[in-house]
C-alpha cells in the first residue's frame, strides 16, 4: 500500500476515541525509503495544530540533539505509536494504542527501516519485527525537564550516530 493512501486512512480513522477532541491525525513524515525510523508516543499540542511529527518544544530539542550530533532529521521517518492528540496531552490508554498500531505495522512494512528507535516508554509498546534492529532511549520530553536524563539522552543519541556511521 502507498504511503500516501495510508496517510489518508489515518487522517480520516475513527477507530479510537481521539479523533474527537483532536484538530487532526499527526500520521508522520519522512523519506519514503529511511533507514531509520523515530517512534514517539502521540502528538502534543503543536503536533496537533500543524500535523507534523516532534515540532513541539520537545521536538525542538530532539532536532536540535540529534543535529549536534550530524543526525538529519529530513533523513528520518518520524512517527508515533498513537497518531492522535490527547487531552491534556494525558498518556493514550491500551485501547487506543491497540487501535492505532496496525498503522505503525504498515508504515514499517512500506517503509522498511532497518532501525527503528522508540522514544520513552509508550513507543516501547511498538511490535518486534525480525530483521529490524530496535534501540530504545528516553522520551526527549523527559530529556528536557532533567538534568540527569538529558545527559544519558545525549548518550543515547550520541551511540547512536556511532552506529549509524558504521553502515
Ligand atoms: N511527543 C511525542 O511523543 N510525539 C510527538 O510527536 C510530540 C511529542
Amino acid at each position: 500500500m502507498a504511503l500516501k493512501r495510508l496517510d489518508e486512512q489515518i487522517k480520516t480513522c475513527r477507530k479510537c476515541r481521539l479523533w474527537q477532541g483532536a484538530k487532526q491525525a499527526v500520521p508522520g513524515e519522512g523519506p519514503l525509503h529511511a533507514k531509520v525510523m523515530l517512534v514517539g508516543q502521540n502528538p502534543g499540542a503543536e503536533e496537533d495544530r500543524t500535523g507534523r511529527p516532534f515540532v513541539g518544544r520537545a521536538g525542538k530539542f530532539l532536532t536540535e540533539t540529534l543535529a549536534e550530533h550530524g543526525i538529519k532529521r529530513e533523513e528520518l521517518f518520524i512517527t508515533n505509536i498513537v497518531k492522535h492528540a490527547s487531552p491534556e496531552n494525558r498518556k493514550p490508554f491500551a485501547d487506543e494504542i491497540a487501535a492505532c498500531i496496525p498503522y505503525l505495522i504498515t508504515q514499517i512494512a512500506i517503509i522498511k527501516p532497518k532501525i527503528i528507535v522508540l522514544l520513552g516508554a509508550t513507543a516501547k509498546e511498538t511490535p518486534r519485527i525480525e530483521g529490524i534492529e530496535y534501540i530504545e532511549v528516553i522520551h526527549p520530553s523527559a530529556a528536557m525537564r532533567f538534568k540527569n536524563m538529558r545527559d544519558k539522552f545525549r548518550q543515547q543519541i550520541a551511540a547512536l550516530a556511532k552506529r549509524l556511521q558504521q553502515n
